[in-house]
């Protein structure tokens, strides 16, 4: 199955949802970047949670970037998504190991500690819209309800899961956003609040079986939810040698021209996505050559 995202409306346009199936994208991750569990998980709630939140975006072009940074042994985490379900990410360190925390789950929260998340909207505009907040709990789900309620005023619940199945790779993941709108009546509120508090895991729901659809089914079904709109979602890179080359020229000439006396090739990696691309002795003459011209 591929991965997709649904969105939906209830109670007569007054709640709006978001649902994710994304274990392909959290697996590609895990590959990629050969994450430990607790940063598969950190990973993986984090590209589930930006490639929804892309999705809200309208325009083409438009960008969204979360960026963690943290005081905890992760480091930090930095996540690309556009309004399209591409999405992309990668871990400051990826094979930090921790003990499971108190509930006896991957403890992605001792993983990144006390820090920041910055959502960088790029929307057309010339100034991108950026919105900061402190890390509330680490657990990334908790710090965007935190993010979507402060910085954006607007009440969320949101819930990721990623489930790690014993040989590390990824066996579940995926999650749900649910936004009310302002003029959400407050019987809507109080028994939307007592549905989330009786539901179960994200993680446990998807290990059920549960579809992004059933989801929102289970906790929105009582409002007369209805599903809008089905978007494929995948993991996708659009680094290129060409654009390696542009980075390679915009260093400037005089670190150009000590690689070429070096005489040695050089590998470029992309933090996106890691794929290595090799450029010869021949090739960073001819990038010199270009760089002179500019
Ligand atoms: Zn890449």
């Amino acid at each position: 199955m591929n991965d997709y995202i649904v969105r939906a409306t209830a109670a007569d346009h007054s709640i709006r949802a978001f649902a994710i199936t994304s274990k392909n994208i959290v697996e590609e991750a895990r590959k990629d970047h050969n994450t430990s569990p607790v940063i598969t998980a950190a990973l993986g709630r984090l590209l589930s949670g930006a490639a929804m939140m892309g999705t809200m975006m309208k325009g083409e072009k438009d960008l969204l970037t979360v960026q963690i940074q943290c005081q905890g042994p992760a480091q930090g985490l930095t996540v690309t998504a556009d309004s399209a379900g591409h999405v992309k990410g990668f871990p400051r360190v990826a094979d930090v190991a921790l003990p499971p925390n108190a509930l006896g789950k991957l403890d992605v929260g001792g993983a990144l500690g006390l820090g920041v998340m910055s959502v960088i909207k790029h929307m057309g505009l010339k100034e991108p819209y950026v919105g900061q907040i402190a890390l509330q709990t680490g657990e990334i789900a908790e710090d965007l309800t935190y993010y979507f309620a402060t910085s954006e005023q607007v009440p969320s619940a949101v819930g990721l899961g990623v489930l790690v199945d014993v040989d590390g790779s990824v066996k579940q993941a995926g999650g749900f956003i649910i936004q009310l709108m302002p003029f959400t009546d407050e019987k809507v509120i109080d028994a939307l609040e007592k549905k989330l508090s009786s539901v179960k895991s994200v993680t446990s729901m998807l290990d059920a079986g549960m579809t992004p659809e059933d989801i929102l089914q289970e906790l929105l079904g009582e409002f007369g939810v209805e599903i809008t709109e089905k978007t494929e979602t995948r993991f996708a890179c659009n680094c290129s040698k060409e654009r390696m080359e542009k980075a390679l020229i915009s260093i400037g000439r005089k670190d150009l021209e000590e690689m070429i006396k070096d005489g040695e090739p050089i590998e470029m990696n992309c933090h996106f996505c890691n794929s290595h691309y090799q450029f010869s002795v021949e090739e960073l003459k001819k990038i010199l050559a270009q760089a002179k011209k500019r």
